[in-house]
C-alpha cells in the first residue's frame, strides 16, 4: 500500500490532523481532543505550539500569535521576541507541531497531507498555506475547499449508513454552513455520482472573534461604569478580558445566562481592576445578532448565485465551533425549516473529510469523486475598443467547476503588429487594477494584418494551477505558459511593464462573435483576401462556400457559428 496521506485542517482558531483508519477518518487525539488551538507563543527560548501557547495567550499577548490565517497571502512581518516572521512561517510551527506529536504519541510517520483552505482563498492565500506545509517538510498533495470537506465527510457517514435520520436516500442539494473562529463560508453543492460546488461565498473576517469581540466590549463598558479605567487600548487588559468573554460564549451556547467574576484585570497604573457582571443568552443574541445577519445575507447571495431556491436545499450541514451557538440553528431554520439537522463534532467534519480527500488520491475504496469550483473569475486583459480602456475579460469565470478549459478569440489591434502582451488576472473587476495579477507573458506575432485573430485558452486544475496557451491563428505562432502559483513570476513582471512602456504594439482586443460586431469582419476579411489569391480551384471552392455559410451564421447568430469559426479557421491554416 503506498503511504497515507494525512488529512489537514488548518484552522484560524483550531487546527486537527485526521487519517483514515478501517476506512473511517479518525482524528488524532493531539492536544487532548485533536483540537488543536492555532497559537504560537514564546516561552523564554522555548517555541509553545497548541494548548501549550494557548494558555499563555492572555497572559502574555506580547509573546503569543493568533488567528495568523488571517494574515496568510499577506507580507506581514510577525514579531515573536527578538525575531520576525512571515505568516507562513508560523503556519508552518503549526504544521510542524502536528507532524511531530502524530509521530510522539503514535509514531505515525506525516509526510503526504491534504490541507483544507476556505473556498473564498485567492490564490495568493493557497500559495501561502502551499507554502507553510513545504516549510514544515510536508509534502502538500492538495488545497481543497473546507466546505467541500466537510460535504465529502457527511455524505460518507450517509454512504455508510451512520447518519440514521436520513432516510430519503441521498441529498440532491446541500448547503454548507461554516462559521468558525475567523471565517465563514457558505456554499452550495449538487450531489449525483459526484459532489460538485455550484456556488461558495463568504467573508474571510467573519467569525467567533468577532462574538468574543462584541462579549469583550460590554466588559470593557462595564468595568467603565463601575468608575474603572478605560481599559480599551490596553492589550493586557483586553487579551485577558477576551479569553473571558470566549468562556461566557460557550457557557451560553447551553445556558441561559452567564456569571462572569474576575478579578486582577490588569491597568496601565498598575492597579488591577475586578469585573463582575451577569450577561443573558438574550442580551449576547441581540448585541451579536447583526453578525449573524452578515451570514444570511452571505447564504442568500450563494443561492443566487447557485440559482436555487432554498426549498431546494434538501440539507442544510453545519460547520465550525460556532454553529454550537442556538441562535445559529434558529436563524437557518427560519429559513430552510426541516432541511437542518443536528450534527456531530461540527469542528471536526472539515479535517475529516480531508482525510477522506487523501484516501481518495491514493486510491483507496472510496467511492466518491469531486468536483470543485473556481472561486474567482480568470480573465485576460484586453482593449476595449469603444472606451479605449483596458478591460479585465473573463476567460473562466467564476463558479465554474474545476479543472476547467476555456479559451477565447481576441485581436490585434495594429498591422504588423509585433507582439501582444497577455496578463492573466484574477478578480470580478472590470479594472484591472482592482484585480489580482497572476502572471503574465507575451506572444511574438508573424507579420499580419490588423485584426488577425489570437485564441487565449486557459486551464485551471485542483490545485489552482492556471496553464495558458495563446496562438496566434492561421501563422501558428504559439506560447504557452504555466503560471505556478507556488512559484509566482515576481521579478518578470517588472521588466515586462517596462518593455511595453517604450513600446506601443501590444494591443489585444475581444473578437469573440458575442462580443462585437467590430471584431468579426476581421475573420471575414481575412477569408475574403485569401480567396481571391489562392490559386487552386478546389481549395477556392471549398473556402467559398464554408465562408458563405459562416457569414449566414453571423448574420442570423446562429448556433453553430463556433463551430463554423473554427471549421473556417483551421481550413485557412492548412491553405
Ligand atoms: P476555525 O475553523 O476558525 O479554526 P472552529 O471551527 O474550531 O474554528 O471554531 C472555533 C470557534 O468556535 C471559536 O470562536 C470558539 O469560541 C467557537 N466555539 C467552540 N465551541 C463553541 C460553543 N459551544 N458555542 C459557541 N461557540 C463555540
Ligand atoms: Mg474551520
Amino acid at each position: 500500500m503506498s503511504e497515507q496521506i494525512y488529512g489537514i485542517d488548518l484552522g484560524t482558531t483550531n487546527s486537527c490532523l485526521s487519517v483514515l483508519s478501517g476506512g473511517q477518518p479518525r482524528v488524532l487525539p493531539i492536544d487532548g481532543n485533536g483540537l488543536v488551538p492555532s497559537v504560537v507563543s514564546l516561552d523564554g527560548a522555548e517555541l509553545l505550539v497548541g494548548r501549550r501557547a494557548w494558555n499563555r495567550a492572555a497572559a502574555f499577548p506580547e509573546q503569543t500569535i493568533k488567528s495568523v490565517k488571517r494574515l496568510m497571502g499577506s507580507n506581514e512581518k510577525l514579531r515573536l521576541g527578538e525575531k520576525t516572521y512571515q505568516p507562513e512561517d508560523v503556519s508552518a510551527m503549526i504544521l510542524g507541531y502536528l507532524r511531530d506529536e502524530a509521530e510522539r504519541l503514535e509514531g505515525l510517520k506525516v509526510r503526504r497531507v491534504v490541507i483544507t483552505v476556505p473556498a473564498y482563498f485567492s490564490d495568493a492565500q493557497r500559495r501561502a498555506t502551499i507554502e507553510a506545509g513545504q516549510k514544515a517538510g510536508l509534502t502538500v498533495e492538495r488545497i481543497i475547499n473546507e466546505p467541500t470537506a466537510a460535504a465529502l465527510f457527511y455524505d460518507q457517514l450517509r454512504v455508510s449508513g451512520q447518519d440514521s435520520q436520513d432516510g430519503e436516500g441521498r441529498w440532491k442539494y446541500a448547503l454548507v454552513y461554516d462559521l468558525g473562529g475567523g471565517t465563514f463560508d457558505v456554499s452550495i453543492l449538487r450531489l449525483s455520482e459526484i459532489i460538485e460546488v455550484l456556488a461558495s461565498t463568504g467573508d474571510t473576517h467573519l467569525g467567533g472573534d468577532d462574538f468574543d469581540a462584541r462579549l469583550t466590549s460590554r466588559l470593557l463598558e462595564t468595568i467603565r461604569e463601575g468608575g474603572g479605567p478605560d481599559l480599551s487600548q490596553y492589550r493586557p487588559a483586553v487579551a485577558r478580558l477576551t479569553a473571558e468573554a470566549e468562556k461566557a460564549k460557550i457557557i451560553l451556547s447551553q445556558k441561559g445566562t452567564v456569571h462572569i467574576a474576575e478579578a486582577h484585570i490588569p491597568t496601565p497604573d498598575g492597579r488591577p481592576v475586578t469585573v463582575e457582571t451577569d450577561i443573558s443568552r438574550g442580551e449576547f443574541e441581540e448585541m451579536t445578532a447583526y453578525l449573524l445577519e452578515r451570514t444570511t445575507d452571505f447564504v442568500g447571495k450563494a443561492l443566487d448565485e447557485a440559482g436555487i431556491r432554498a426549498s431546494d436545499i434538501d440539507r442544510v450541514l453545519l460547520v465550525g465551533g460556532m454553529t454550537r451557538m442556538p441562535a445559529v440553528g434558529q436563524r437557518l431554520n427560519a429559513i430552510f425549516g426541516q432541511a437542518q439537522r443536528p450534527v456531530v463534532d461540527p469542528d471536526l467534519s472539515v479535517v475529516r473529510g480531508a482525510a477522506i480527500q487523501g484516501a481518495i488520491i491514493t486510491g483507496e475504496n472510496i467511492e466518491q469523486i469531486l468536483l470543485d469550483v473556481t472561486a474567482h473569475t480568470l480573465g485576460l486583459s484586453a482593449l476595449n475598443a469603444r472606451t479605449g480602456n483596458l478591460d479585465c475579460v473573463p476567460i473562466i469565470p467564476r463558479n465554474t467547476p474545476i479543472p476547467a478549459v476555456r479559451s477565447r478569440l481576441f485581436a490585434t489591434t495594429m498591422e504588423n503588429q509585433k507582439k501582444v502582451e497577455l496578463k492573466v488576472y484574477q478578480g470580478e473587476a472590470i479594472d484591472p487594477d482592482q484585480n489580482v495579477l497572476i502572471g503574465a507573458s507575451f506572444l511574438e506575432l508573424a507579420r499580419a494584418e490588423a485584426h488577425c485573430p489570437i485564441e487565449v485558452e486557459y486551464s485551471y486544475d485542483l490545485n489552482g494551477m492556471v496553464h495558458m496557451v495563446a496562438e496566434q491563428k492561421g501563422y501558428s505562432r504559439r506560447t504557452e505558459v504555466r503560471f505556478d502559483s507556488r512559484n509566482p513570476q515576481g521579478d518578470d513582471f517588472q521588466s515586462l511593464d517596462f518593455l511595453d512602456d517604450d513600446d506601443n504594439d501590444d494591443g489585444l482586443e475581444p473578437a469573440s462573435p458575442s462580443r462585437a460586431g467590430e471584431g468579426i469582419n476581421f475573420i471575414t476579411r481575412r477569408a475574403r483576401t485569401l480567396l481571391e489569391k489562392i490559386s487552386k480551384e478546389e481549395n477556392q471552392a471549398v473556402l467559398a462556400s464554408l465562408l458563405e455559410r459562416y457569414e449566414q451564421a453571423l448574420a442570423n447568430d446562429s448556433a453553430d457559428l463556433d463551430d463554423l469559426e473554427d471549421e473556417l479557421l483551421s481550413l485557412m491554416d492548412e491553405i
